[in-house]
């Protein structure tokens, strides 16, 4: 691999790791809104309930004060407080009153703030005596209005909420107030949850209420001698020191998280919903621990981290087989590209090997036909060169006979050289047929007479060889497509060179003849030698002949072999099994 490529394949590991990490930081911003959006929702829920628990238990006496300052018992109670005996009655009605209500304590106070009759009568942390001017619910009652506070009870040290009414003579003037006190601690134990924190505040920011109570008097708000000057005037919190809650808060979107350490002292993150009682004047929250949501997060983090991880080795395993296909491909294309240039190479050798062959054969053409022009001139200088030469002496003597007035024997040389002169006419002849094709017709023969008469013609010459003929023809012979003439021109040749061929041995030529199909064979077999093999596809060439000079030109099986061709036949010669050639003279049949 070239380093190029690694370059670019290091860029492209970085841009896609950077692409994997934008990716996952997105995937992690759209969770955790999602997943905080749920505990948001999940803690709204809660403080909805949380609320709604305390608004009823609030409201369930919100009113009894106002009805029990209505009571005539009450009232004149305060009008005209009575003696010991009338103390203890009201003191046995209210404890009665206070159970039926299921109010924690139920008391009388007199306009100096002195509590006269108290249903708590009977137990040490008694009412009765105490002086309650300090607490803002008597004075608001003794103005006339609805008196409400929450405070821990400076008597008992049990948190309460109190409820207070006037109470008014028959002429309407306030003479008294009558009290009640619910606690909260039972409200309070039903908020125990593992998920989620609740506490209340009172309007200073001060936690009265709450799942851990470490954080109990502890201030939310920052603790300012206002504050502090306020609480204590009222002994909201009896002689309880305040102290800062401790809570560091963040603002996340529009989510509000505080960290604040529990009664374990370790700080744990909450995400903070809270809500106004305006009523009572407290503020309500709910903290819903933020671990779980974290856990959540990462959980599901981590799940998208594996799937991309997943994804990417699948698209990975995927694009490395494509690579390979890509390179099997690439390979294959490299071979076929390779075999066609061994194809195409191949290709260019035997283009050469075969202009070479061609080349070869004209020459060797070139050669042949050197050769034959040799042969030819040879035989033609002989044919020609001796006729002349025997012509000349005859001429020659002839001349001299005439002066010696010899004239018989003057007369026979001339007779004498008109013989050779037509001998040469003859060899004129035969050249012509060569060179020429005769306009000879074509017509339907019969075989037999034109042996016949080739037997005749050669009649004399085959004396002369001492051979015999012996013609064997079937009678039913059909008749054959050809020229007459030339047709006993061949039989003629190929009888004289047979004879040549057995050479003076007194043998006999077998013609003979049948027919197959759409043809006609003549056979003419003699019982000379045969035809080597080495010169059987030769002896058709002109000019090729194994006999001397002056005894054959080459052209007689040259010319059969044309003449055949011209009528649509052929000519073969074979080797008899027996000895002697056989010449096969195939022909048409005709019609
Ligand atoms: P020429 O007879 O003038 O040689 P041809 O063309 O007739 O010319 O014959 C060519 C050659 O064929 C002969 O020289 C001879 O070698 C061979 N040949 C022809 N006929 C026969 C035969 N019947 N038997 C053996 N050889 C033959």
């Amino acid at each position: 691999m070239g380093a190029r490529a690694a370059t670019r394949r290091l860029v492209t590991a970085a841009v896609l790791a950077t692409l994997c990490l934008a990716l996952v930081f997105a995937v992690e911003r759209l969770v955790r809104a999602a997943t905080f959006a749920n505990g948001m929702e999940a803690a709204e829920s809660t403080l909805r309930q949380t609320v709604n628990a305390l608004d009823g238990h609030l409201r369930r006496f919100e009113t009894l004060p106002a009805l029990l300052a209505r009571q005539v018992e009450v009232r004149e109670f305060l009008t005209a407080p009575p003696g010991p005996d009338g103390v203890q009655r009201m003191n046995l009605w209210l404890k009665y009153t206070n159970r039926v209500i299921e109010s924690s304590d139920l008391y009388l106070i007199a306009p100096d703030g002195t509590t006269l009759a108290a249903s708590n009568f009977d137990r040490a942390e008694s009412f009765i005596g105490q002086n309650f001017t300090y607490r803002p619910y008597f004075t608001e009652a003794m103005a006339g209005g609805a008196g409400r506070f929450f405070a821990l009870g400076t008597t008992s040290g049990i948190r309460g909420y109190y409820f207070a009414s006037p109470v008014r003579d028959w002429a309407g003037r306030i003479v008294g107030v009558v009290a009640l006190k619910i606690g909260v601690d039972a409200v309070e134990a039903a908020w125990t949850a593992p998920s989620h924190q609740t506490l209340v505040t009172d309007p200073e920011g001060i936690v009265f209420m709450a799942t851990d109570p470490v954080w109990l008097y502890r201030g939310m708000l920052e603790l300012t001698p206002d504050r502090i000057e306020r609480t204590k005037a009222s002994r909201r919190y009896a002689d309880q020191p305040l102290h800062p809650l401790g809570q560091t808060v963040a603002q996340d979107d529009d989510r509000h998280l505080i960290t604040l350490a529990g009664s374990d002292g370790v700080p744990r993150e909450y995400l903070s919903v809270s809500r106004e009682m305006p009523q009572a004047g407290w503020s309500v929250q709910v903290l819903l621990d933020t671990a779980p949501l974290h856990a959540q997060l990462r959980l599901s983090v981590a799940t998208f981290v594996m799937f991309l991880g997943v994804a990417l080795s699948l698209a990975w395993a995927l694009w490395q087989r494509r690579a390979r296909l890509a390179e099997r491909i690439a390979l294959q294309a490299a071979a076929q590209a390779a075999l066609e240039g061994q194809v195409a190479a191949r290709t260019a050798d035997l283009q050469q090997a075969n202009d070479e062959l061609h080349r070869m054969q004209a020459d060797l053409v070139q050669a042949g036909k050197l050769a034959a022009l040799g042969r030819m001139s040879a035989a033609l200088s002989h044919e020609i060169n001796q006729p002349l030469a025997a012509a000349r002496n005859y001429a020659e003597s002839a001349a001299l006979l005439i002066d010696r007035d010899d004239l018989p024997r003057a007369r026979d040389n001339i007779s004498q050289i008109l013989s050779l002169i037509d001998r040469m006419a003859a060899i004129a002849r035969h050249l012509r047929h060569v060179a020429r094709k005769p306009d000879e017709p074509l017509k339907t023969l019969a075989l037999a007479p034109a042996v016949a008469e080739a037997v005749a013609t050669a009649g004399a010459r085959l004396a002369a060889s001492g051979v015999t003929v012996r013609v064997d023809l079937p009678p039913d012979l059909p008749a054959v497509k050809g020229g007459p003439v030339r047709l006993q021109q061949v039989i003629v040749n190929l009888l004289c060179n047979a004879a040549d061929a057995m050479d003076g041995s007194g043998g006999v030529i077998e013609v003979a003849a049948f027919g197959a199909g759409p043809s006609v064979t003549l056979t003419i077999r003699d019982h000379g030698p045969g035809v080597a093999p080495a010169i059987r596809d030769r002896i058709f060439d002109p000019f090729f002949t194994t006999k001397t000079v002056g005894s054959g030109l080459g052209l007689g099986l040259s010319i059969s072999y044309n003449i055949l061709q011209d009528f649509g036949g052929d000519l073969r010669v074979d080797n008899h099994p027996d000895g002697g050639a056989v010449f096969s003279v195939v022909m048409q049949a005709a019609g």
